[in-house]
């Protein structure tokens, strides 16, 4: 794993593979949930939903949802109301952004299986692509 890592990463990520004690595997999940809100309980953040990292979106999403919140408390008189609003809009742009980041999860990094998967890889590697496709809110 020494060998691949100072081979295949860049100098200071070898590095570090080469200093750590013992290596460290982090597994990642998506997570979603059907609703954000249960009567006067609500969920934010990653509570909600966490994506996988390609998309550099979970700061970008936490904050959005207690903005969203915010504006939901102000605007309504019950807390019912304004958590099953909150939730609404919030749970619609959690699962987008879940939807996003397992499609670009499916070609960054991905064991690239045919033709498809390679030139759908080499579109999402530009860095036009990176700076179009992450920790950008504009469709959620
Ligand atoms: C290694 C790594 C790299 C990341 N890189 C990026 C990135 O580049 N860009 C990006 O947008 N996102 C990134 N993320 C994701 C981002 O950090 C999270 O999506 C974001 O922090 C979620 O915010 P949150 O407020 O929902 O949860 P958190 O930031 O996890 O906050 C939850 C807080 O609750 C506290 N807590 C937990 N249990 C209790 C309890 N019982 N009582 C009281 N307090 C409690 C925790 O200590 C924590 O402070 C990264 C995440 C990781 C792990």
């Amino acid at each position: 794993m020494e060998e691949a890592a100072l081979a295949l990463l860049a100098p200071q990520f070898g590095e570090v593979v080469t200093k750590a004690a013992q290596p460290l595997f982090q597994p990642i999940f998506d997570l979603e949930v059907p609703h954000m809100a249960f009567g006067r309980i609500a969920l934010l953040g990653d509570a909600a939903f966490v994506a996988r990292p390609h998309c550099g979106m979970g700061v970008t999403k936490a904050a959005s949802d207690a903005m969203a919140l915010v504006k939901a408390l102000n605007t309504h008189d019950s807390v019912r109301d304004a958590l099953a609003d909150y939730s609404r809009e919030r749970t619609e742009a959690g699962s987008a952004i879940v939807q996003h980041a397992r499609h670009l999860g499916a070609y960054m990094q991905a064991q690239l299986k045919n033709d498809l998967d390679r030139e759908m890889a080499e579109r999402y590697r530009t860095p036009e692509a990176v700076m179009r496709e992450t920790a950008v809110p504009a469709r959620f």
